[in-house]
């Protein structure tokens, strides 16, 4: 019986003329005992339901507070008030669930990013998340869409795994031991984990992408979608401890190939939100324009959150190697006038989100795919670059660098050829008997292959401008916290 209800935002695209409708939502506002302002979470426009005076009880009148839920049956008019095309005129209305206005956490005004993140839980009955919510969706299906057109397979990679395929460490242990200490020990006096759930230590996984590699060298063109968990004590705007990650794995790529994936990828997502979710991102636009506002001038954006867009969409990506950037870094000005926290001391170092973000932001005004970084500070299954200096080898890596997040994608093309690999996982110490299975990929039948992970939250971040990650996945975990 209630399947005959109509959506908001589809009964606001039709002309007023006379319908008669059932609507649900949860009011906004209530003004004067007449107008109830209802929402119903399809879109931030809210229908405007005109109350009659003298219709209803008084006592019904009481309980349409802010969030209450409410059924309205009645018929749709041209509006006479400015600012809506149309109103409900309220022939019955239902109280569906009554909310002491006293007690409900979130009053009918503005209220802080911070505030709101402790009320996660009603945070998606404002507007800024409504919006966000609505685009993270969007993405999610564009992702999809993307490489189910291309032809690509989804593969669902496990959560559980006892392989770090980052060799970082930073991962979150999988056990049914008890933590007391009264689990029992090898003879070294080490935790026994033969006597554990699998019989192995395990742990959540940082990355599906070794087993994305298995399915790319049967299928040829994988993807997946999936959480990912990392330990990292990171409290930044943009790391989570549980994040999604998109990882395409393709067979007969090399890093060129890979570059030019990622980079319509992107494009591609940019630009399904800018034709589907145009009110949601005027919306986020308008949001980040008035956030700027309180910025001093040289900390604001040049460009609004849609041109910002448009200008990625209209423009390729800036290409160039991990060489050249440290050039570009080393006789920038910025470095000269010791103006970076960590100084470009040159080939071979790491570099840092502010060099990143100069790059970026200062010097290209673009994004940037850096490629062929130092084999020494990458990955050890990315492919070993030929007729490299001694002392100056570098893989086929790559990372994607957006404008005010940094790293959105890495990436590479991966070893293929079995002794390169196998005697570079020993230089790195990463036990080759334990990765047998990876290894037997190269084993019969290796093909050149490469692949990226785009951080999802990330995308998210970049699409809706939102400055801080915590706000663009429903429930953040984060040290220190993992409240619902
Ligand atoms: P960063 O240097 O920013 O920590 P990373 O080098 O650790 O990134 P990768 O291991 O290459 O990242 O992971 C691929 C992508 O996953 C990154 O480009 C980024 O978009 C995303 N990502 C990585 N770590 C996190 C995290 N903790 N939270 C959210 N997204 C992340
Ligand atoms: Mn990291």
């Amino acid at each position: 019986m209630f399947s005959k209800r109509i959506k908001i935002k589809e009964l606001l695209a039709q002309e007023p003329q006379g319908q008669e409708v059932i609507v649900m939502g949860w009011v906004r506002t209530f003004r004067n005992n007449q107008f109830i302002a209802l929402n119903d979470g399809s879109t931030n426009n809210n229908l405007q339901v005109v109350v009659e005076l003298g219709k209803f009880d008084d006592e019904l009148l009481k309980r349409i507070t802010t969030s209450a839920s409410l059924k309205v049956t009645g018929v749709i008019e041209a509006s006479l008030g400015k600012g809506q095309k149309m109103d409900l005129k309220a022939a019955t209305i239902e109280i569906l669930g009554d909310s002491d206005a006293e007690k409900y956490p979130l009053q009918p005004k503005k209220h802080s990013l911070e505030f709101l993140r402790e009320k996660a839980h009603l945070r998606f009955r404002t507007n800024t998340f409504g919006s966000v919510f609505r685009v993270r969706h969007a993405l999610a299906f564009a992702v999809h869409k993307f490489f189910n057109d291309k032809g690509f397979l989804y593969m669902h990679t496990p959560i559980i795994t006892a392989s770090d395929a980052e060799g970082a460490g930073e991962m979150f242990k999988v056990t049914t031991l008890p933590v007391d200490g009264s689990a029992s020990r090898d003879d070294a006096g080490k935790i026994d984990f033969k006597e554990d759930f699998f019989g192995r230590a395990t742990n959540l996984t940082v990355s599906g992408q070794l087993e994305g590699e298995l399915g790319a060298t049967a299928f040829g063109d994988i993807y997946t979608f999936g959480p990912t968990f990392r330990a990292e004590n990171s409290n930044t705007a943009r790391h989570l401890a549980e994040f999604w990650m998109i990882e395409p794995e393709m067979a007969f790529y090399d890093l060129e190939d890979n570059a030019n994936l990622a980079e319509e990828f992107i494009q591609y997502l940019i630009k399904y939100v800018i034709d589907n979710n145009k009110e949601d991102l005027e919306f986020l636009a308008q949001r980040l324009a008035e956030e700027e506002k309180l910025l001093p001038q040289d900390k604001r954006s040049e460009m609004g959150l849609i041109e910002k867009l448009e200008f990625v969409l209209n423009n390729s990506f800036e290409r160039l190697t991990y060489t050249e950037a440290i050039d570009i870094l080393k006789n920038s000005n910025q470095n000269k006038k010791k103006k970076f926290q960590y100084e470009i001391t040159g080939w071979g170092m790491d570099l840092q989100s502010e060099h990143e973000r100069y790059l970026v932001e200062k010097h290209f005004k673009k994004p940037v795919i850096l490629t062929n970084y130092p084999a020494a500070i990458k990955s050890f299954y990315m492919r070993q670059n030929d007729g490299c200096e001694t002392g100056k080898e570098t893989v086929a890596a790559m990372d994607i660098l957006a404008p005010g997040i940094g790293e959105i994608v890495g990436g590479s093309q991966r070893e293929e050829r079995l002794d390169k690999l196998e005697a570079r996982m020993k230089e790195m110490h990463i036990p080759t008997d334990e990765m047998w299975w990876y290894l037997d990929t190269r084993r019969f039948g290796t093909v050149p292959h490469a692949g990226f992970g785009l951080g999802f939250e990330r995308m998210v971040q970049f699409v809706t401008g939102m400055t801080n990650i915590r706000d663009v996945i429903a429930f953040p975990r984060t040290p220190g916290s993992a409240e619902f």
